[in-house]
């Protein structure tokens, strides 16, 4: 289905998007735009066709990437599992893709949230790929598997206690597998990690490249296309809201710059598109596809 995996090239790497559902946000705003003045949002909303009283929920696809370099296969990120009714459909989706789910030896967590880690584990809690190698930020690690203060966030208590519990629960029995990275790594050949903070304390994107073509993985640095035309309006869920801004912006001049494809993991599926700079903004061009 053109709504759940999408394969596409970059250089000699056999690329696809792969969704592992949706999940559907109540009240969008404050939660996207937590600092946006009212009357600004409202008229940025209605050019994209959106009214601000009338849009009270927000369904996000939960977009996965493998890549086959031919020498590695990795998956960047593992999903929600059982996070809500629509969520945790990617290994059906890798199996309906003809992927052999041992196969895959490198997994990348671009965070610990509950959205990017709720598939490392099987419905027993144990780890749903044993012979993996898993990646991680080293200070993403430590900050979600040690004394996780979340005092920062805009989010009720419950929330709170729901991410931390997730992310120890789908952290914690891949500990025998994890690899921590500190600096801008190669995590496999053509696949390099570049540190994203501010969403989380060790939020990580990806740069892949291969034979001069780019992929930018930004992960959660920017959640919904509206963030790119307004970088300084922070989500709810952005943990250090200065940092998300500055990493946002780092991040979508590359791409602009370097006129890499770029993969969002919340954008409508499939995710990819260019960023094009508009004076002191960027916006967003998705790319074209079937269907
Ligand atoms: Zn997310």
């Amino acid at each position: 289905m053109v709504d759940e995996r999408y394969g596409f090239k970059v250089g000699s790497f056999d690329c696809l998007a792969v969704s592992d559902g949706t999940f559907t946000y109540p009240s969008p705003s404050p939660f996207l735009f937590a600092n946006a003045p009212k009357e600004r949002l409202e008229q940025v909303l209605r050019a994209h066709k959106i009214q601000l009283e009338k849009w009270e929920e927000w369904t996000s696809p939960y977009i996965c990437l493998l890549i086959d370099t031919d020498e590695h296969l990795v998956l960047v990120d593992t999903g929600a599992g059982g996070l809500g009714p629509n969520t945790g459909k990617l290994l059906q989706n890798l199996k309906a893709e003809g992927i052999a789910i041992g196969d895959i030896d490198t997994i990348i967590l671009t965070h610990g949230h509950p959205d990017h880690v709720g598939g490392n584990t099987d419905s027993e809690g144990k780890s749903a790929f044993p012979h993996a190698r898993f990646v991680m930020w080293k200070d993403e690690w430590d900050f979600w598997t040690g004394e996780p203060d979340l005092s920062g966030l805009k989010a009720d208590e419950h929330i709170k206690e729901l991410l931390v519990t997730f992310a120890r629960n789908n952290l914690l029995p891949i500990r025998g597998q994890i690899d921590l990275v500190e600096d801008e790594t190669e995590i496999v050949p053509g696949i390099r990690a570049i540190p994203a903070p501010g969403h989380t304390p060790g939020h990580m994107a990806l740069a892949i490249s291969s034979r001069g073509q780019r992929l930018l993985v930004i992960s959660d640095s920017v959640i919904h296309p509206i963030h790119m035309e307004h970088p300084d309006w922070y989500a709810a869920v952005d943990l250090d809201p200065d940092q998300v801004v500055d990493t946002r912006r780092q991040l979508l001049n590359r791409a602009a710059v370097e006129k890499a494809l770029v993969l969002a993991f919340h954008f409508p599926f499939p995710g990819l598109g260019r960023v094009v700079q508009k004076g002191e903004s960027w916006q967003w061009r998705p790319i074209e596809t079937m269907g």
